[in-house]
């Protein structure tokens, strides 16, 4: 275990230099105080979860101390928001303030949202307020705990300084910690720029320290490629098994390691609707949730894109068609789990589409249902979530063939059959209304709730003692809650 003042600093992507981020001191929030902390992701940099409740650790990470080692940059980069290229984007209200080595040898990147302004903040006052950091909180912390590939999230600490928004709010910020601060838009920039040696230099950082067994093939830009497409499929794959909805999927939003990355307006099913929209300026739906899985492959290409000058575009477009067959292969098997399945028919996928239009149409809870198909039987859990359907023959039909591809699937008891569903199925997500609670809470200074809520999501296929009320679905008032976009 190491206090604050251990952590060992190696500060790689600052030595690329000023061509690829620019030094900027936070500038500090008042009265910065506690809101929350991970232990799991304390203990991702050796930290005693203790020390989250010393004074100078909301000091640290409301901008009013840095460590000697710390070299506080913004990095710049571009990339295509809503299918349209934007020239400069980059950090405007974010810091990477270094990059830390554990003892097991692995470094992350501590990057402080709402760190005040940088040249990249363009419109914006450098912010970020105590609902979005939260709502970026927990959400890491809990898609984490799902086995969704996510960067993580340290702590937030909230504060008195005033930030205007729709309405006056207060300023906080949220500590992310991410192996790569690396988007897809980091390319972009500089192949758009036209500036071949830093992107080079780009690239062999990336494929250095991020894919260095990528450097044993034959072509190693190539192999690089390739195992970002196979790790963007997964990653889309477990979004869409699980209801998550990112809603602004724009290439600057991109992880080069295929994680879940800068959390805005995202959302989780509650009703399965492969149409929901879960930012409400997406007048287009372009990132619905069905529509996930096309634009991550839309994302891809417009990385290809930029990697022309190091990838052949036949490799490229091969490498791309890798994507969908990934993607489905993943899905497939995540669902075929979702249901209990061990084994593999041709028509499970066709299984899996049939129930999710019964779903849909009846507003089934998504996450609600699968768990409930594991708490028992096939034959008798299907007689109990029957009333949940409209369709009631067509819900029939369904479950005949549910449950004679299960006694197909093999002989198990109904124990391991719960245990099976169980590990896969959560029965805690991060609900819209349950982080909204949270927040209403925080935003009058009461931080218990977060804290209770980021406890229970942190074993998300645990059922827990006491906490029956985050099981459950929406009430009404939360079941379309409109998520402000300005953050
Ligand atoms: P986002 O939609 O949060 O991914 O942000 C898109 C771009 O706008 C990034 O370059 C952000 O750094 C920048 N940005 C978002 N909010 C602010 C803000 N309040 N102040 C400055 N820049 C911001
Ligand atoms: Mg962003």
């Amino acid at each position: 275990m190491k206090a604050l003042d251990e952590l060992t600093f190696d500060n790689r992507f600052a030595r690329l230099g000023d061509a690829f981020s620019t030094h900027v001191l936070p500038e500090p929030l008042d009265a910065p105080r506690l809101v929350v902390a991970s232990d799991a992701a304390m203990a991702l940099l050796d930290l005693d979860p203790a020390v989250a409740e010393t004074p100078v650790f909301a000091e640290l990470f409301g901008g009013h101390k840095l460590w000697a080692e710390a070299e506080p940059r913004a990095m710049v980069y571009s990339g295509h928001q809503f299918g349209g290229y934007t020239p400069q984007l980059g950090d405007g209200r974010g810091l990477l303030l270094g990059e830390v080595y554990n003892q097991a040898g692995e470094h992350w990147d501590l990057h402080l949202k709402g760190a005040g302004m940088t040249p990249y903040s363009r419109m914006g006052d450098g912010r970020a307020v105590l609902r979005s950091s939260i709502r970026e909180f927990l959400a890491s912390e809990a898609l984490h705990a799902l086995g969704i590939p996510s960067s993580r999230a340290l702590c937030v600490v909230g504060s008195d300084t005033p930030v205007w928004r729709e309405k006056q709010e207060r300023g906080a910020m949220v500590l992310r910690l991410a192996h790569s601060h690396v988007r897809f838009g980091h390319f972009e920039y500089f192949y758009y720029t036209k500036k071949p040696e830093q992107q080079a230099q780009l690239a062999e950082h990336v494929l250095n320290l991020h894919y260095p067994e990528c450097r044993e093939q034959p072509e190693p830009y190539l192999a690089m490629f390739r195992e970002i497409v196979e790790r963007n499929a997964e990653m889309i794959a477990k979004w869409q098994a699980y209801g998550f909805c990112h809603g602004v999927m724009n290439t600057d939003n991109m992880s080069i390691l295929g994680i879940t990355f800068d959390f805005g307006p995202f959302a989780f099913l509650d009703d399965f609707d492969a149409h929901f929209i879960c930012n409400h300026s997406d007048h287009e739906g372009r990132y619905s949730f069905s529509n996930q899985v096309p634009i991550g492959q839309w994302n891809l290409s417009a990385l290809a894109q930029a990697l022309t000058p190091f990838i052949s575009v036949d490799a490229l477009k091969e490498a791309l068609g890798l994507y969908l067959p990934l993607y489905q292969a993943h899905y497939l098997d995540l669902m075929r789990r979702r249901l209990g399945l061990t084994t593999a028919e041709d028509d499970d996928q066709a299984l899996v589409e049939r129930l999710l239009k019964l779903m849909q149409n009846s507003g089934v809870d998504y996450t609600l249902f699968f768990r409930r198909l594991g708490d028992e039987p096939a034959a008798l859990a299907v007689t109990r979530l029957r009333d949940d359907f409209v369709d009631l023959a067509g819900f029939d039909a369904w479950a005949e063939r549910y449950t004679a591809r299960v006694a197909r699937d093999g002989a198990y008891t109904e124990e391991q059959r719960r245990a099976r569903m169980h590990a896969v199925n959560p029965l805690y997500i991060l609900r819209n209304y349950l982080a909204q609670n949270a927040i209403t809470a925080a935003e009058s200074g009461d931080y218990s709730e977060v804290r209770r809520l980021h406890e229970v999501l942190s074993k998300p296929f645990e059922e827990q003692a006491g906490v029956e009320q985050y099981a459950q679905r929406p009430p009404d008032w939360g079941k379309h809650l409109e998520i402000s976009c300005s953050s």
